[in-house]
């Protein structure tokens, strides 16, 4: 299944290739202050209709993934990182388009401890 994504005023938009059903809730410092709901997929599943220069992009900690945000509405559609060498996507469903939040099985992921 396609899902169409994007920040709330368009600046940045793509969509993503995959089965979504599961999604990860982060009690890390970003995570809890962002209310991310993240879907992880190989980063090739994803594809931007905007320039990949409007992402607006946060690191801290270690550095390892890539939190990117628009700088415009201040939405957080997307991170990027690395992992097992493959580059990965994940993708923050609340930003995607026709989703059903409450049809999802939400996992806790305690990112706090890592
Ligand atoms: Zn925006």
């Amino acid at each position: 299944m396609n899902y169409q994504g994007s920040c709330h005023c368009g600046h940045i938009k793509f969509d993503v290739e995959g089965d979504l059903h599961s999604v990860k809730e982060c009690n890390c410092s970003i995570c809890s202050k962002r209310g991310a709901l993240w879907w992880f997929v190989p980063l090739a599943q994803a594809r931007f209709s905007t320039p990949e220069s409007n992402l607006s992009t946060y690191q801290f900690g270690k550095k390892q993934i890539k939190h990117h945000f628009c700088s415009v509405c201040g939405c957080a559609p997307l991170g990027t990182g690395t992992f097992n060498g493959t580059a990965m996507a994940a993708i923050n469903v609340r930003c995607l388009d026709n989703v059903d939040l409450s049809a999802l099985k939400v996992k806790q992921v305690d990112g706090r401890s890592l």
